[in-house]
């Protein structure tokens, strides 16, 4: 199919989620031209609502703070654990490891947090084009040069850049091209979930917290995630072939594990679902690379990893936010190579590498690496002992606190 029209500009972004919008608004903060591409129209459902506070100092440069603490988002202060053997912690209050007002974070519905980011990039210059394909992007030998997009309507054309940011989530456009994938062999887990209303939810500072309840078995956990308007996230996570091998249909397994999980069963005894049931199969990964010459891969189309870290949003607006300093610093020196381009990609893999709790130890973490990953991120949440838990539950290990 012959592209009709060829347009140019700076920088493409393909995708709208957290990763695209924040990467885009901050190229486009520094008065580079930025077009963006989202295959659907806004809002769109997506998973991933639970924030950690992290995630407010990159908020807080996309100018999206005061929208934050406007919006009826539930306020989250804590996370709360529940053993196999049905005995809940007390809560881990963010404040008491760092009291400062990023310790209250949000529990956001997806459709509704990534249309704000979206607005919120275009208030800030860029060309936001929803309802817009990335079909391809366009290559001169190892150069990404553009990429070939389709309207609506049908039409298609041949938008020309210096450079290209893949934002394009789980379906990694780079990632599946060059084969960049490699799956985490211990995190090959799937999920499943929907939304009831009417469950039980603490009241005051605990109502936002969220609660990640191991099953009696230790085959998985659940996530309690309070959303606004009594709505609750309810999920399992399992390994894939506990939750997919031989069971029944999503609903059946779903109900089977609330049925064996009475932490569960009860705070859903008097609630009403209110969707059907989503499921996802394909857990963490990671590629590669994080950029050749003209392209740079940034949020869940870089990696991804066990929503049991409640990192993902996080990653989605860090890399993007350091993609987009080296691609405006790259621009200025006229330079757009990978050396360039992926010049933040072996900080930022060291820093999720601590999140997850493997093979580097807090010592061999040098303190430039914790710096360029941003505001102790990697300290804060090393030393948490919400992430030493979480990497317990991970592996199916006796969940143990005081
Ligand atoms: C079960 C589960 C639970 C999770 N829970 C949490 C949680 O509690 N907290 C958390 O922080 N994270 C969580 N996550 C992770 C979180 O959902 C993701 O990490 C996050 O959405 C990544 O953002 P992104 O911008 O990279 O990708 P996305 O949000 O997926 O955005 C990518 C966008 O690209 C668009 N796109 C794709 N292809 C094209 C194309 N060809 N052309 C144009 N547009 C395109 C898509 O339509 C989409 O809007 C969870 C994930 C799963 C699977």
């Amino acid at each position: 199919m012959a592209a009709s029209f060829v347009s140019h500009t700076d920088v493409v972004v393909i995708g709208g989620g957290p990763a695209g919008s924040t990467a885009s608004t901050l190229i486009a903060q520094r008065g580079v031209k930025v077009r963006l591409f989202e295959r659907e129209r806004f809002p769109r459902f997506h998973i991933g609502e639970s924030l950690i506070p992290e995630t407010y100092w990159v908020l807080e440069r996309l100018k999206m703070l005061d929208k934050m603490k406007q919006s009826h988002f539930v306020k989250k202060f804590s996370v709360q654990f529940v053993n196999a053997n049905g005995k809940l912690s007390a809560p881990f209050y963010f404040h008491d490891n760092k009291p400062h007002e990023c310790s209250q974070t949000w529990q956001v519905v997806r459709s509704e947090f990534d249309l704000m980011m979206l607005r919120n990039a275009a208030e800030q210059g860029v060309e936001v084009n929803e309802a817009t394909r990335v079909l391809d992007v366009l290559f001169d030998g190892d150069r990404a040069v553009g990429v070939r997009i389709q309207k609506e309507d049908g039409s298609t054309e041949e938008v020309h850049a210096k450079v290209v940011v893949d934002a394009s989530g789980q379906s990694t456009m780079l990632q599946n091209r060059f084969k960049l994938r490699i799956w985490d062999p211990v995190l090959n887990k799937g999920a499943i979930w929907t939304y009831w209303q009417g469950a039980y939810r603490d009241t005051g500072k605990d109502e936002g917290a969220t609660i990640v309840i191991q099953t009696p078995n230790k085959q998985g956990w659940f996530w309690n995630i309070p959303l606004h308007n009594d709505t609750l996230s309810l999920g399992v996570v399992g390994p894939f072939d506990y939750l997919f091998k031989g069971r029944g249909s999503h609903e059946q397994t779903y109900h089977e594990e609330v049925e064996l999980c009475p932490a569960v069963k009860e705070r859903i005894a008097n609630a009403k679902r209110v969707t059907g049931y989503f499921a996802t199969k394909d857990y963490s990964y990671r590629s590669r690379e994080c950029a050749g010459d003209g392209w740079v891969l940034i949020g869940d189309a870089f990696g991804f990893l066990d929503p049991l870290y409640s990192s993902g949003v996080l990653l989605a607006l860090k890399s993007g936010e350091l993609a987009a300093d080296a691609i405006v610093e790259g621009l200025q020196k006229n330079d757009t190579s990978v050396a360039q381009l992926g010049s933040w990609g072996d900080a930022f893999n060291r820093g999720v590498d601590l999140r997850r709790g493997r093979g580097v130890g807090l010592r061999e973490v040098d303190r430039a690496t914790v710096a360029r990953f941003g505001c102790g991120v990697c300290l804060d949440a090393f030393s948490l002992p919400q992430f030493r838990i979480t990497e317990t539950c991970v592996r199916n290990e006796d969940l143990t606190f005081g």
